[in-house]
């Protein structure tokens, strides 16, 4: 056992000093910084949820878009055909009435004929009156009056003439008659097929006016619904963005809190705290090692202090390592701003954790004897960009 009592007595003060057994040792930096983590994480949650209600959005407006583009097409169709049944209707009404007017011709030829009928019957019955009743005498006697059988056949032969120019006129204006009522018939029936056609092409716009309503509504329907997309997206997207600025600050404040700005001098110079009082035993640079006895280069500088010592951040930052590192036993390595790190080795008690923010000041670890090592010290590092400098550069070591 490496550990001697005045290492427990200093452990014991430090303890005392720090107020926290070395098991409980978050911070309330840490607690803080954790919770904006947490509130990150919450953030790109429901910025991630915002982006995948977008993407359904989407699908259901580009669905809805094209249920549009059907109907909207589905009602030119439509449009076209009850312009087609317009035509068709305006055909029919035509030819209706240019039929309905050679109805009208056709009965007023016919009033013409029953007139002719007429006149040509009344001639006839004149002729026939004058027949058995010329002269007051009747057929019996004029023919019992001649005598003369050749001058009655003439008288008669003479009458039937007459009489059969009569019939046949009147044949030749009945039949011109029947002909009419003929005509007459046809066009009547022709007038019924349109007014049946008429019915039809009334009752088929009718219904296709039904269909184009219907269909609009379905329109109207969708129109709505794109209405409601649309305003959902402009609101989602609204909250994608308030997400996506509340992650960027929460980012930026992690950013900051992770590596603070490094204090600085009058001059502007970084300035850090020596992480531990003692004497310094090592510099910076080149040196025969104490153990191998070989000329090697000395990244840190070495501060000798009792075992159980504290050890302080010599800046704030972001713990990134804390644990056994071979040769340099218990470290703890701390991010800092400016690509800035420093590096606390041969610790003989760590109270810092992987991901900790710590302030300047804090104590991290305890000074100890770990890894390869000749006696109790501190092995301190500043590195830039991972390339160790010499910490006075940064450090003003006093005693
Ligand atoms: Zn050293």
């Amino acid at each position: 056992m490496k550990v001697r009592w005045f290492s427990l007595y200093f452990l014991l003060v430090l303890v005392g000093i720090i107020g926290l057994s070395p098991l409980q040792q978050t911070t309330a930096a840490t607690d803080s910084f954790q919770a904006k983590e947490k509130e990150l994480q919450q953030a790109q949650e429901a910025q991630s949820r915002a982006e995948s209600l977008l993407q359904d959005l989407a699908q259901d407006e580009s669905k809805v878009m094209a249920e549009l583009r059907q109907l909207e097409e589905k009602l030119a169709a439509i449009h076209k055909q009850l312009v087609a049944l317009e035509q068709d209707l305006q055909r029919t009404e035509q030819t209706s009435t240019e039929i309905k007017k050679n109805i009208e011709i056709a009965s007023s030829r016919q009033a013409q004929r029953e007139k002719e009928l007429g006149a040509i019957m009344i001639r006839y019955n004149e002729r026939l009156r004058q027949i058995y009743m010329s002269g007051g005498i009747d057929l019996l006697d004029l023919l019992l009056e001649t005598g003369d059988p050749s001058e009655l056949a003439l008288r008669l032969r003479l009458f039937s003439a007459l009489l059969e120019q009569d019939v046949a006129l009147y044949n030749e204006a009945l039949e011109k008659k029947v002909a009419l009522e003929e005509e007459q018939g046809r066009l009547q029936r022709q007038q019924t097929r349109l007014s049946q056609e008429e019915k039809r092409l009334a009752v088929l716009r009718q219904s296709t006016e039904q269909h184009y309503r219907e269909v609009e509504q379905a329109k109207s329907q969708r129109d709505g619904q794109l209405a409601q997309i649309l305003a959902q997206q402009a609101s989602q997207e609204q909250a994608l963005a308030e997400y996506q600025e509340t992650a960027a600050k929460i980012t930026a404040w992690l950013a900051q809190r992770r590596t603070p700005p490094l204090p600085t001098d009058q001059t502007g110079k970084v300035r850090m705290l020596q992480p531990t009082s003692g004497k310094i035993t090592d510099e910076f640079g080149w040196r025969i090692h104490p153990i191998d006895q070989v000329n090697r280069f000395h990244e840190g500088i070495d501060i000798a202090a009792p075992e159980g010592t504290p050890i302080k951040a010599a800046a704030g930052g972001r713990v990134v390592l804390a644990g056994w590192v071979g040769g340099y036993g218990y470290t703890v390595i701390i991010e800092h701003a400016d690509n800035l790190s420093t590096l606390y080795a041969h610790a003989f008690l760590l109270l810092v954790q992987v991901g900790e923010i710590v302030n300047s000041g804090q104590t991290i670890a305890a000074v100890g004897n770990t890894g390869l090592s000749t006696g109790p010290h501190l092995h301190f590092e500043v590195r830039r960009s991972g390339q160790a400098i010499n910490p006075r550069e940064y450090v003003n070591f006093g005693a």
